[in-house]
């Protein structure tokens, strides 16, 4: 199943690793994917072993779903699609009751306010600054809102991320959920591929002559490497280069942290549970300085289910803990649903990716002042011998399964190119030191 000279090696079987070996399968380029976990998709994962139901641990959503190449790959496969948004009961809990349909009405018109002050700050020509500095902070719903966009969506507060970054990789909907989750949509996707599990990789040797990948699997040889890991396991040094990558290059790994977010997912099957409808979502409002509401969505397909989503500082804060999160999510639970139904909901499954050395994290934002980290990443070095792809490379999908898939598609157009040949220009000059020159 796998070649034994391979062209290429991909690091990762998440979305941007299966983009890359099909896109190189479809150019005629052999390839090994070398994947550390036992289980392909990466952050894109389902299972049903823990509630019964299919749980997305981590992407839910086809955002932007009329411009998300896997939108027309996942109809090809006959998968169903549910557009989120047409069906769901969209609640907001505030003063300790349900919202007005008013003040619903004045949380929209603060949503898009937020918006149009957000594009309009980030074309207003002034160098880059924190997201949250141009965020309107004066109206009543403008906490909510900044916690939402913030620490909610982007898994990072507006104040730890940069203006024009945070602008250019906003997202519309429609925004498709599917029965089997995006994990079993990516797993649909890596059929066929070869792919060798439980591969981690320690170390690359690459240079202009090609790259060499190390771990207690053994060594692979290939012409190039496309690596596909995350930001924070780079950050991390989970990987070891040889020679060290170029310093912007460093610098733009660094730029680009993870953020983090939990879902606290609980079987909602007792009689007396939460009784909100089928793919209903509630947030809930900040009521006060220093508070950070989880967000809800409830028994999506029909599933018994609630989900707590709990992003950012708070969700690093109960990282390691799923015993504090829960009780953290029961309290939220508690604050909206009174105490009886907060209890009749079971035990729940935490997500655990900031524990996970193959993540370290939810998905990436760049900090203020780091616009344009994402292109420098996505650079190619020595002649593209070794590319990096994932999520955190694409300037306009960033964060998302569609910015991994295409990310993946472009290193592999990259990599794939090479043929054993010497690169050119300066970037390839800076690594003909390497082993493998
Ligand atoms: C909680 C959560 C919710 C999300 N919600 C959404 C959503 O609704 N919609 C959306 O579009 N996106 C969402 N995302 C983001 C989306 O899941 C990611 O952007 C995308 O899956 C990243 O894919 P990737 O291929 O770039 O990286 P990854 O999926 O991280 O793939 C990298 C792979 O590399 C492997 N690896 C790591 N280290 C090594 C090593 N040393 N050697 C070999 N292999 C290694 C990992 O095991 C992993 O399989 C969410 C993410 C999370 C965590």
């Amino acid at each position: 199943m796998f070649p034994s000279d391979p062209d290429v090696l991909v690091i990762g079987a998440g979305c941007a690793g299966i983009a890359a070996a099909r896109e190189l399968a479809t150019r005629g380029r052999s390839c090994i994917v070398l994947e550390g976990g036992t289980r392909v998709g990466g952050r894109a994962y389902t299972e049903s072993a823990s509630l019964g139901v299919p749980i997305d641990h981590g992407a839910s959503w086809l955002h932007q779903a009329d411009d998300n190449p896997l939108t027309p790959l996942a109809r090809a496969l006959g998968v169903t699609l549910i557009d989120h948004d047409a069906v769901r009961d969209r609640r907001l809990f505030a003063h300790g009751r349900y919202a007005t349909s008013e003040e619903r009405r004045a949380f929209a018109a603060a949503e898009d306010n937020f918006w149009t002050t957000i594009e309009a700050a980030a074309a207003d020509g002034r160098p880059d600054r924190p997201a949250s500095e141009a965020a309107p902070r004066d109206g009543p719903w403008d906490a909510t809102v900044a916690h939402w966009e913030g620490a909610q969506i982007c898994a990072a507060e507006l104040s730890h991320m940069s203006l024009h970054d945070f602008a250019a990789t906003a997202l519309d909907g429609p925004n498709l959920v599917t029965r089997d989750g995006i994990g079993g949509l990516a797993s649909r996707l890596a059929e066929g591929l070869p792919i060798r599990l439980a591969a981690r990789v320690d170390r690359i040797q690459w240079g202009a002559r090609g790259v060499t990948a190390t771990g207690a699997f053994g060594t692979v040889t290939a012409k190039a490497a496309i690596v596909t890991v995350s930001t924070g396991v780079l950050a991390a040094g989970g990987i070891t280069f040889d020679p060290p990558l170029p310093a912007d290059t460093q610098a733009a790994i660094h730029a680009l942290p993870l953020g983090l977010l939990t879902k606290i997912a609980f079987r909602a099957d007792h009689p007396d549970a939460p009784d909100l409808p089928p793919f209903a979502s509630l947030r809930r409002a900040v009521e006060r300085a220093a508070d950070r509401p989880m967000a809800w969505i409830s028994r999506l397909f029909g599933d018994p289910t609630l989900i707590a989503f709990c992003g950012g500082a708070r969700a690093w804060e109960i990282a390691g803990d799923p015993a504090r999160a829960e009780a953290e999510a029961r309290a939220e639970a508690t604050a909206i649903f009174g105490a009886r139904a907060a209890a009749a909901l079971g035990r729940p499954t935490v997500t655990q990716w900031a524990e996970d050395p193959l993540f370290r994290g939810a998905y990436s934002h760049a900090v203020p002042g780091a616009q344009a980290a994402r292109q420098t990443l996505a650079q190619p070095l020595a002649g593209g011998r070794l590319c990096f792809a994932g999520e955190a490379c694409h300037p306009r999908f960033a964060a998302t399964v569609a910015g991994a898939w295409l990310s993946g598609i472009a290193a592999a157009r990259q990599g794939g190119a090479i043929q054993a040949r010497a690169p050119t220009g300066p970037r390839a000059v800076a690594t003909m030191t390497g082993v493998m020159a």
